[in-house]
């Protein structure tokens, strides 16, 4: 069977500023024969302000992508050219189109990337945390228990972490992750990312969790790994910052979140830490 001239191709749109859209992308979604996206009417909208003419448009959702992809897959195989986007941002990067790409990918058909704006991208790369390494986890899970769970077991990790949080769970989370990552790590509100009321807020993890008031709009929070210390601190320096943090009148669990933050230690390691001081008192 020939090569099918079909290409699917994975289009980033703006995340708020209209001027991020490239060029090859104008391009490709004026030739596109097809346009496979979340919602069909936003994207009908994106088409207009962009100034492009309106194409046949399939949704695709959680519930409708395995079905979808596979009329997707025919039509490429018919040579057909479609263009995957999301309502805003880069498609699959907490957006759906993953099934779609792993599909067409095992069809032996092509994929072309068409790189461009990324909530996650835009904000580390401002955030002035290290960008060398970094972990991108997305939307933490609903239930404190699982978001937990999750940062403990980014305790030890080195690189910065990007997490996507919903402005009304940002406040409860800040407060989690102080908790169990430890309140002296740095970290990065990066809020409204080229709109008008764009804002990066930068500070320890304790002083962003203190930060009083309500947060709108979208928000991308970075935090900076655990140190890798030349060398890790002895077990005399944590005693030591243990009894003053005792000495300066904090008990139980608000010493340890102290601790926490005085030294960076995880929370686990900053309540044993202080259980061990107050015993030996
Ligand atoms: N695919 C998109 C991308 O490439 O960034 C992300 C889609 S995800 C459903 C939406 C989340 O991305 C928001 O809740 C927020 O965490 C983040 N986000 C999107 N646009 C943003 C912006 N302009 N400023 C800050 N965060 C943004």
């Amino acid at each position: 069977m020939a090569e099918s001239s079909g290409r699917l191709f994975v289009v980033a749109v703006p995340i708020g500023n209209l001027e991020d859209i490239t060029l090859r992308a104008l391009r490709v979604l004026r030739e596109a024969d097809v346009i496979a996206c979340e919602d069909t009417r936003r994207t009908g909208q994106l088409l207009e302000l962009l100034g492009l003419p309106r194409r046949p448009m399939f949704a695709l959702h959680d519930h409708n992508e395995d079905r979808q992809s596979e009329r997707l897959i025919a039509r490429l195989e018919a040579g057909e050219k479609v263009a995957l986007v999301s309502d805003a941002g880069t498609p699959t990067i907490s957006d759906p189109g993953f099934p779609l790409i792993r599909a067409v990918a095992e069809a032996g058909l092509t994929v072309v990337p068409v790189p461009g704006p990324c909530a996650a991208i835009a904000a580390l790369c401002a955030s002035g945390l290290p960008t060398d390494r970094f972990r991108f986890v997305g939307f933490p899970p609903g239930k404190r228990e699982a978001q937990r769970g999750m940062l403990e077991a980014l305790q030890g990790a080195p690189e910065t972490v990007v997490f996507y949080v919903g402005p009304h769970d940002l406040a409860e989370f800040l407060v989690l992750a102080a908790e169990v990552l430890g309140g002296a790590r740095p970290a990065v509100i990066a809020r409204e990312l080229t709109k008008m009321y764009e804002e990066l807020r930068r500070g320890t993890l304790a002083e962003l969790a203190e930060t009083p008031g309500v947060i709108r709009g979208e928000v991308v929070l970075l935090v900076g790994g655990a140190v890798v210390r030349d060398e890790a601190p002895t077990a005399d320096d944590i005693a030591s910052a243990a009894r003053a943090v005792l000495a300066e009148g904090f008990t139980g669990a608000r010493a340890a979140k102290e601790l926490a933050r005085r030294t960076g230690l995880g929370r686990d390691e900053a309540y044993r830490a202080v259980l061990s001081a107050r015993e030996a008192e």
